[in-house]
């Protein structure tokens, strides 16, 4: 018998970042599960935890007892206890933390609602004879012993779905309505059929459907030009999985997952959705929720958090657009959705299946390396053909004596699209607020030597600063590659985009969508519609409309500046000006008069932007893999960032030499950089500066690393500075 339970307290703070142990009362005794909700004594208080693990032995002394059981049901179910275990030991948060990332807060913190539908044994399940069907028998006997559980409970308790199938059609148990369906429609989304595939397609899908087939986990890259048709394999996919009595979910970056999206999948799922995103009511998710528990929902369609949705038997998850940074959370727990993803996979042997038109570096190389297995797809499904590309060298166009933020080109082309009535769409990213130092004439970037990612300009300390390895360098007054004097600080924005085409165009009407002018919801939608209607003829914006959005009637697509991606301070810049370059490119040519893509830059010959305008992804992949693999950086390395940040810059710099001490023995196996002031060097009042671990499988590190974490936590002088650690962070800023 158990008698004692180990138990983690339900309160975010590192003084209770590990297990407790309670005995259990005996009038609880034989009640307990792990993953249950309890409220226990701690000091002079009552709290709640979460039971981890019974024990039929402790060694700790004068134990106190658990008080009550919240609900008779475990909330978390073993796959997301070892799950949470697993997230806090990979990425450095707080068990408690990784726990909360399973479950939505209203469910954890509200009485849940009743279940929708439940198997019960009727009342021929009584006399049945099942000697010859053990399997029948003890899913019988668990329905008869604990009364009607869900489908996914039973599922949980070791009986196959197809057990049950079984034992509906011979009548001995049904499924009934104990409320409303959750995820139930008032109206419908129209149904869809799935479409005919391409050769090319019905090849990948083939490959697909012969994986589910497989009994082990699997990982698979689907790596197609835009518009290539990933979606229908997508839903053949999951349509074999449902089949096969799995569940199965699919996630796409939040911005993507449009009401069009939603009915698409709806449509062609009838009643078998669910959808997780962060714009749900409480209720609405909730809903979503207790349909998913009770096996009712069985495709699961949302955004990053998603991939903690409590589905049972899962045989197919999907990420779309798998290169997208926002599958990387940025607070605590700050895991990646991909590695999670790929965690249940093996968990719940299941295929991962990876989608994008530009894999990350990581995932393609990858499937070089044979640890997955790579479908491609190089047509799109329409006949229309990519866009070309145009690269213009802005470094000509003030020579020529050309000085406006538009090149002759670009005006040319502008004009045209105006004179035919057709629409454009200008692009700026103005990702980070970074400064960076470019010379006019060449193009020449000030970058760090040993890090070569370019140097942050400090403008109060009239210093270059690398936000890596704290390399400083005085702002050079004349240009170092061409001795030219036009080299200074380089920043564009939305907004002076916006004033020059109003200067230039006054009668025509624009729309701007940036954070500033969408920090609504509706905004987005409503700006979307109206330029959909071709209500307005130019739309200005950063890498919001960039992604997933289809105008037909876009014929041109501007990107301002191409440097402003190119120069981030962070090493995934050429990766990231690539994908973006091709994402824009995607958002012109989809209607019957084609469309061209132009590209202004101080940077016209370098690799990233070239083998965007080729569309040529290998031939990026190839140089920037090079690139890494010279610099050790991921894939050919791990980074962990500890970044430190406070209102009082004497204690962040003092705090992070302290912390930087500790991590000194492990610069034997991995190289230490910093501390140095981070490339944001101050956001809300607050400094920040950080020091980077970098070299090969960090992840052996991870126990000696919580140790020095715990210390600092527990025995630093008493600053007032926040330490936040990053494994494997997204964006280095
Ligand atoms: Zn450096
Ligand atoms: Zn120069």
């Amino acid at each position: 018998m158990h008698k004692y339970a180990e138990v983690i307290i339900d309160l975010v703070s590192n003084a209770v970042d590990r297990p407790f142990h309670y005995s259990i009362p005996t009038h609880l005794q034989g009640k307990l599960e792990p993953g249950m909700q309890v409220t226990v004594p701690l000091g002079n208080r009552r709290t709640q935890g979460f039971v981890l693990r019974l024990l039929k032995e402790t060694a700790v002394e004068s134990l106190r007892d658990i008080i009550a059981i919240k609900d008779p049901e475990p909330l978390l179910t073993k796959e997301q206890l070892a799950l949470a275990h697993w997230l806090a030991m990979r990425w450095y948060c707080r068990k408690i933390d990784a726990l909360h990332a399973m479950i939505p807060a209203s469910f954890r913190k509200e009485k849940r609602p009743k279940k929708p539908q439940v198997i019960e044994a009727t009342a021929a399940a009584f006399g049945a004879d099942l000697k010859r069907a053990p399997a029948q028998r003890e899913a019988v006997s668990i329905l008869l012993g604990k009364g009607p559980l869900s489908r996914n409970k039973l599922i949980q308790q070791g009986v196959k779905a197809e057990t049950i199938r079984t034992l509906e059609k011979k009548g001995l148990v049904q499924s009934i309505t104990v409320s409303s369906g959750q995820i139930k429609k008032e109206k419908a989304a129209p149904s869809t059929r799935p479409h005919l595939m391409r050769d090319e397609q019905a090849g990948c899908f083939e490959q697909l459907s012969t994986a589910l087939g497989l009994p082990g986990a699997q990982k698979m890259l689907l790596h197609g030009v835009t518009a290539s048709g990933k979606t229908e394999i997508y839903m053949q996919g999951i349509a074999r999985c449902l089949e096969q009595d799995r569940t199965a979910l699919i996630m796409v970056p939040e911005i993507s997952l449009t009401p069009q999206m939603i009915e698409h999948f709806e449509g062609r799922f009838p009643g078998l959705v669910a959808v997780l995103h962060s714009r749900l009511t409480v209720s609405e998710k909730n809903r979503q929720w207790q349909a998913i528990l009770s096996g009712e929902a069985r495709v699961v369609l949302g955004a990053r958090s998603a991939v903690f949705a409590p589905l049972a038997a899962i045989g197919l998850i999907i990420i779309d657009e798998e290169h997208e940074t926002t599958y990387k959370q940025e607070d605590t727990p700050r895991y990646h959705a991909r590695d999670v993803a790929w965690w249940r996979a093996r968990y719940n042997r299941a295929v991962l299946l990876l989608g994008s038109a530009t894999p990350s570096l990581e995932s393609y190389y990858q499937s070089m390396e044979d640890d997955t297995l790579l479908l491609s797809m190089k047509e799109r499904v329409t006949p229309t053909q990519l866009p070309p590309v145009k690269v213009v060298d802005m470094r000509r166009e003030l020579k020529e004596n050309h000085r406006h933020i538009f090149s002759r080109l670009l005006l040319e082309e502008l004009n045209g699209v105006i004179e035919r009535d057709e629409q454009a769409l200008l692009f700026i990213n103005r990702r980070g607020f970074a400064g960076f130092v470019l010379c006019r004439e060449c193009g020449y970037v000030v970058r760090c030597p040993s890090c070569d990612v370019s140097l942050t300009l400090h403008k109060d300390r009239e210093l270059m600063c690398c936000h890596y390895c704290a390399h400083e360098a005085p702002v050079p007054q004349t240009c170092p590659g061409c001795g030219g004097i036009k080299i200074r600080y380089f920043s564009a924005g939305t907004q002076r985009v916006e004033d020059e085409v109003r200067k230039l165009y006054p009668a025509v009407s624009l729309i701007r969508m940036d954070r500033d002018t969408t920090s609504s919801r509706e905004a987005h939608s409503n700006y979307y519609r109206q330029f959909k209607d071709r209500k307005a003829s130019i739309l200005i914006g950063t890498q919001m409309i960039a992604k997933g959005f289809d105008f037909p009637g876009v014929t041109l697509v501007g990107v301002v500046a191409a440097d402003t991606t190119l120069n981030l301070p962070d090493f995934r810049a050429p990766e990231r000006t690539f994908q973006l370059l091709t994402q824009v490119s995607g958002r012109t040519a989809r209607g019957p008069k084609g469309g061209k893509v132009i590209v202004q830059t101080y940077h016209p010959s370098h690799y990233s932007i070239l083998a965007a305008a080729d569309h040529d992804y290998i031939t990026f992949y190839e140089k920037e893999l090079e690139n890494r693999r010279q610099l050790a950086y991921p894939p050919f390395s791990d980074l962990i960032r500890f970044l430190f940040s406070s209102e009082d810059e004497k204690a962040v710099f003092e705090a992070a030499n302290w912390f930087t001490d500790l991590l000194e023995p492990f610069g034997a196996s991995a190289e230490l950089m910093g501390p140095a002031p981070a490339s944001l060097y101050r956001i809300k009042e607050q400094y920040r500066v950080q020091t980077i671990l970098k070299g090969k499988s960090l992840t052996r590190l991870a126990p000696a690393i919580r140790k020095v974490i715990r210390e600092y936590h527990t025995h630093k002088p008493p600053w007032p500075v926040r330490l936040a650690v990053d494994f494997n962070p997204q964006v280095v800023l």
